[in-house]
Parts: C-alpha cells; sequence; structure tokens
C-alpha cells in the first residue's frame, strides 16, 4: 500500500524493569508504572536505510520516519516542520563554541511540537479519539494544533498562572482549556482520574511512549547537523525530562546504527531553575528517583515541573554521560536572556536562558572548560513570553533629541 511507510517498531520495554510490551496497541505507563520505551530493529535498518539520503529528506523530524514508530503517512500531520538551526554565540564568546540549538522556529514556536506531532500521529493511529493532558503553556498548544487539524478532540488543563499567550492560542486553534487552581502536578492527577473515567486517552508527559519518539529527532537531527558527531556537553532545560531522555535514547540507536563518526558521547547536563530543582537535589543527594518539590516558584514556567515519572531516566542518562544537573535562579536566567538578546539578536525563552545561565555558572566553577563544544536548548521561541516593560515617550509637539 503506497501510504505505508516501512516500519521497523517491534515492541516497547518498560524503562524501569525492561520488561516487553506489545506494539499496535494503546499503551500508557508500563505495567510497573514507568515509562516505555520504543523499540526498533536497528539491524534491519542499518542494512536498508542509507543515513545521508535519509538526512537529504525535505519535512524536518518527519524525514527520520523509519526511526520512529508510525506506520501509516495518512496519519502524519504536518505544519511545515523545519530542522532548527544551530546559531553560535560568537560575540560573547569569541573563544569558546557556544551553539544554541533554537526550537523556536518549530510550529507552535516550541519544541513540543516535535513530541505532540508523534503523540498525535500514534493516537490517531491507533484509534483514540479524545486526548487530554496537563500543561505549562506549550505542550497545550502542540497538541490542539496537531490534534485539531487531525481531527482528535482535545482538553487541556494548565495552571491558572500559565502565560496568557499560551492558554490562548491553545484555545484559538480547537482546545477545551481549563485553568486550574494547582501546579501541574495536580493538573495531572484531574486527567488521570479523568481517563480512569473512559473520558479521554491521557496524554501527559511520558505517560504515553511517543512523545519521547518525537523529542529523540533533537538527538538525531544535532548529529547530522555536526556531520554525525555530537558535541561535548549539551546543556538541557529539564521539566518533565521527555528531551534529555529522548536525545540519550537516539545516540544509544545512532550509535548501533554504525551512524556516529565518533562514539563519545556528550555530557548531559539538566538544568533546572533554582525554585523547583527536584532533579538537581536528587543528583546532589546522590539518589536514583526524585522527591516532589513543594512550593515550586520560577517565572520559567517549562521548568516548573515538581515531579517527573521519568526522573530514574533523567537522573540515570546524567549519570551514564558523566554530566550533572545544576539550578539557576530567576535573575540569572532574566540576565542570561538580556545579554543573549543584545549581543546575540536572538529572543531566548526563559528556560532556554537557563540553560546559558548555567553555562556560564558552570564555567565558573569549572564543570565545563573554555575548549569544549557546547550546545544550549533554547526550547520556545522567545516571542511568547512577556517581557521587560520598554519604550521612551516621545511629544511630537515638542520634540526632544
Ligand atoms: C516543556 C518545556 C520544557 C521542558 O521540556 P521537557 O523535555 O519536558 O523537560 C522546557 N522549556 C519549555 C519552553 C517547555 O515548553
Amino acid at each position: 500500500m503506497s501510504d505505508e511507510y516501512e516500519n521497523f517498531l517491534t515492541h516497547l520495554d518498560c524503562g524501569l524493569t525492561g520488561e516487553r510490551h506489545e506494539r499496535q496497541i494503546v499503551h500508557g505507563l508500563s505495567k510497573a508504572g514507568k515509562p516505555l520505551l520504543a523499540r526498533y530493529d536497528l539491524t534491519v535498518i542499518k542494512n536498508t536505510v542509507d543515513r545521508d539520503q535519509l538526512w537529504a529528506r525535505n519535512g524536518g523530524f518527519w524525514k527520520w520516519r523509519e526511526l520512529l514508530p508510525v506506520r501509516h503517512s495518512k496519519n502524519v500531520c504536518a505544519l511545515g516542520e523545519v530542522d532548527t538551526p544551530l546559531i553560535a554565540l560568537n560575540n560573547l564568546h569569541k573563544n569558546s563554541t557556544v551553539i544554541v540549538k533554537d526550537e523556536g522556529r518549530l510550529p507552535t514556536g516550541s519544541f513540543k511540537a516535535r513530541g505532540l506531532a508523534l503523540a498525535v500521529a500514534m493516537a490517531k493511529e491507533l484509534g483514540l479519539t479524545h486526548l487530554a493532558m496537563p500543561t505549562n503553556g506549550n505542550a497545550g498548544s502542540a497538541l490542539s494544533a496537531y490534534a485539531n487539524r487531525i481531527g482528535l478532540q482535545t482538553t487541556v488543563v494548565c495552571p491558572d498562572d500559565t502565560p496568557s499567550i499560551n492558554i490562548e492560542e491553545t484555545a484559538l486553534q480547537g482546545a477545551r482549556v481549563l485553568k486550574a487552581n494547582g501546579l501541574i502536578n495536580a493538573c495531572g492527577a484531574w486527567v488521570k482520574a479523568g481517563a480512569d473515567k473512559g473520558l479521554w486517552f491521557d496524554l501527559s508527559t511520558l505517560k504515553e511512549p511517543y512523545r519521547i519518539e518525537g523529542k529523540k529527532t533533537m538527538g538525531l537531527e544535532l548529529a547530522a547537523q555536526l556531520d554525525w558527531a555530537l558535541p561535548d556537553v549539551i546543556f538541557y532545560p529539564t521539566g518533565g525530562g521527555t528531551g534529555l531522555i529522548g536525545m540519550w535514547k537516539a545516540f544509544y540507536e545512532l550509535i548501533e546504527l554504525g551512524w556516529l563518526a565518533r562514539n563519545d558521547l556528550p555530557r548531559m547536563v539538566a538544568v533546572q531553575a533554582s525554585g523547583c530543582a527536584p532533579i538537581v537535589r536528587a543528583w546532589d543527594a546522590g539518589e536514583r528517583f526524585a522527591t516532589p518539590w513543594e512550593d515550586a516558584h520560577t517565572f520559567a514556567a517549562g521548568i516548573r515541573v515538581p515531579a517527573a515519572v521519568g526522573d530514574f531516566l533523567i537522573l540515570d542518562a546524567v549519570r551514564q554521560s558523566g554530566g550533572f544537573a545544576i539550578a539557576v535562579d530567576d535573575e540569572a536566567i532574566e540576565n542570561a536572556r538580556q545579554s543573549v538578546a543584545r549581543k546575540e539578536g536572538l529572543l531566548l525563552c526563559p528556560e532556554g536562558a537557563a540553560t546559558y545561565g548555567a553555562y556560564l555558572a558552570a564555567r565558573k566553577n569549572g564543570q565545563v572548560s573554555a575548549d569544549e563544544r557546547v550546545v544550549l536548548f533554547n526550547c520556545a521561541t522567545g516571542l511568547k513570553y512577556p517581557m521587560p516593560d520598554a519604550g521612551e515617550a516621545l511629544d511630537l509637539a515638542n520634540p526632544a533629541y
């Protein structure tokens, strides 16, 4: 059939126990209550797919289809996805290579497009009709855009202080949006209760297996853009951690495929805000699982995630990579945003700015050196976020210069 892709998904493994789960049926968490990881027949892909031909395709992250779970092209919803650019901070760092991967260029203005596009395609493929999730903003917008375009119903619930632009864009693209008087984890409990009643499918971060497959394309794309090599260090703004876990998975898949020029993996750095840093606290204590953060606060809403179901996968990846977890306060985030905007012409989102703040802190304390090639993830366009008041009044009747 012409609309069928070659598909190499074999099964899914529990991220904690490794227990095998079958493909082609609807999955939430594993039987052990942990995230599921999609597995592919990488040997067949290695023998049949040409790396450079794949990379030469158009279509942004959809080009990686042999490494993705979708079987039928009719379930793919395309909104003009692009390979996001790498932009070096040449003015701020003349003697170091510090590169921003600017994910704000994707549809809906954030890297949530990657995860939700895949989750929505698989939901459609598996016959689901109503998707719901908690969000701090960008995930809801991406879900709303992709799901409504392909004809699925969506319900999104967010903390009532979520940036208003996120609430409005999500509603305008067709979702029912509820503003709740609680943080994202409380919103998540409400979504789960509705799913248990049979009202909808729960598409929460890592509570279904395919968002991570979308986010993994950041790692595939980055490797290809760097001519099939990886940087020394990656700074990732970590909320639920989907992107960090996904990239780490992608790098292993690339190694197994023999597509990486060299096998030295980057050190992965989980960046959080000091007002909500459960992963950093667990890292500092040497724990494998994180305890929920109380009274979470930071203006970087995308990383205001008090508890992550994939905590151990984030911490495992950071540990295996020889990386670390680091927190930065809101003042450092704001300073980072302003200096990159002024000197480099890039409007980072606060979460992206946090990665730059973390880089500066890591340089200062010696965790990263000047000669290391570093990639920072800017997860969303800065245009979606409140900015400091600006502009001076000019009275044209009494002009002064
Ligand atoms: C979702 C989000 C994050 C966190 O991403 P995870 O992969 O879930 O950790 C960071 N920044 C922004 C802007 C986001 O929307």
